[in-house]
């Protein structure tokens, strides 16, 4: 989003504001669309659970992955369906499994899980058709699985099914979900491949599923050096073998479920400068709502402290990797100054760049944070020290402020 009269529009009401933009949302999933046109999409609601963005996906036809009750009921709230909803949490209580049941598919994520929904369903007196996330024997980089808090061993999965005695649930299909932030597209393929192997398996011991749930890896370039993921080579891989896996399990709806791709890219953070000083031959800049209004920034700068010198590691959806957001000032200033960006928190470790060269900076100008429409404002402890909280706003196809 490059609209810098917008967002100075904006700034004159608001002194921190996410700005979301439809346009790119609706680009970004036309072309998931135009790409996969077998697969059947759902959409992360924990990436970005704002309400205008929800109905903006949910009216391009994609469903929802539901990481909670409460989502469940945002998507049912939104119009969606029972089959359009999968509800896929570790260790949801019997409260949840009853209040989800009639609104949305069950993902169990356990055996004991099953066991509950058993419960649940011979109570209330019905026949509940669930998924089982699955934790496969294998990885993206092992040929062998890993121990995972998230679904059941596969092997543990097959010897459950092998001696299936509920009488008051259906399983009907399998979720797996490995990893986010993927860009390289042969991992993606090389995982779909062996996913469609998987599905395979279980299409014969349940005799027939209704999906298979491939869950999300689709990454989006953050850095600057990041390469984009190379959709239409992923797609038209996907393509071929969704052909030949029909001929097999015809019926199996194929699900990729992705929250990032759709918003990431097309959401802003603009904070505005609220002070400045000299301290000791340094200048700090102090900006408004930075932790508390955007964490990631400031995580992404924690990281870069206690790993100096050493590789870091990626830990979803909390950090990706260094330099992944830039920050933009808008002034008319050309003339450049090093300055330290820190927010209005009471904590020293509210800091989201130390030492960058920077067009100078007044009080009231304005700093743009990229990449603030996925894992932003939801992840942010805006509670922390009774600040009060950045608006979102919602920027129509036409152009129109929502917030
Ligand atoms: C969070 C999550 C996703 C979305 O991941 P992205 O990297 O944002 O696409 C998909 N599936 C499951 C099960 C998740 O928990």
């Amino acid at each position: 989003m490059n609209n810098r009269t917008l967002i100075e529009k904006c700034a004159e009401r608001y002194d921190s504001f996410y700005l979301y933009d439809e346009k790119g949302i609706l680009e970004a999933l036309s072309k998931l669309k135009r790409c996969f046109p077998d697969v059947s999409f759902l959409y992360s609601i924990k990436c970005n659970s704002n309400p205008h963005v929800l109905n903006c996906i949910f009216g391009q036809g994609l469903g929802a992955d539901a990481a909670s009750l409460g989502e469940v009921l945002l998507a049912s709230e939104a119009g969606l369906t029972r089959n359009q909803i999968y509800y896929s949490a570790p260790g949801k209580t019997a409260k949840e499994i009853e209040g989800a049941s009639t609104k949305a598919t069950l993902i169990a994520d356990s055996l004991d899980e099953v066991a509950r929904i058993q419960q649940v369903a011979a109570r209330t007196g019905g026949v509940f058709r669930v998924g089982l996330r699955i934790n496969p024997d294998f990885t993206f980089d092992n040929s062998h699985g890993l121990p995972s808090k998230f679904g059941i061993d596969e092997e543990q999965a097959v010897r459950f099914l092998q001696k299936y005695n509920y009488e008051n649930v259906e399983i009907n299909g399998i979720h797996v979900h490995l990893k986010s932030q993927e860009l390289n597209p042969d991992n993606l393929a090389a995982y779909y491949d062996k996913m469609f192997g998987l599905a395979k398996r279980f299409y014969d011991i349940c005799g027939g599923l209704e999906y298979v749930n491939m869950g999300s890896g689709i990454g989006v370039p953050y850095a600057e050096s990041d390469t984009p993921l190379d959709l239409p080579y992923l797609g038209k891989f996907v393509q071929e073998h969704i052909r030949k896996f029909r001929e097999i399990c015809p019926g199996t709806r194929v699900i990729i479920e992705l929250g990032r791709f759709a918003v990431c890219k097309h959401g802003v953070y603009v904070t505005k400068v609220l002070d400045r000083k000299e301290s000791y031959g340094k200048t700090f800049v102090i900006l408004k709502n930075t932790m508390n209004g955007f964490l990631r920034p400031s995580l992404a700068k924690l990281v870069e402290r206690y790993t100096l010198g050493l590789s870091q590691t990626s830990v979803e959806p909390l950090f990706t990797c260094a330099n992944a957001f830039q920050f933009l000032p808008l002034t008319e200033h050309k003339e450049v100054e090093t300055v330290t960006l820190v927010g209005n928190l009471c904590t020293a470790a509210d800091v989201i760049a130390e030492n960058v060269v920077l067009p100078h900076l007044e009080c009231g100008d304005c700093v743009v944070i990229t990449n603030a429409g996925g894992y932003a404002a939801v992840l942010s402890p805006m509670q922390f020290s009774s600040q009060d909280r950045p608006v979102e706003i919602f920027m129509t196809q036409d152009g129109e402020l929502i917030t």
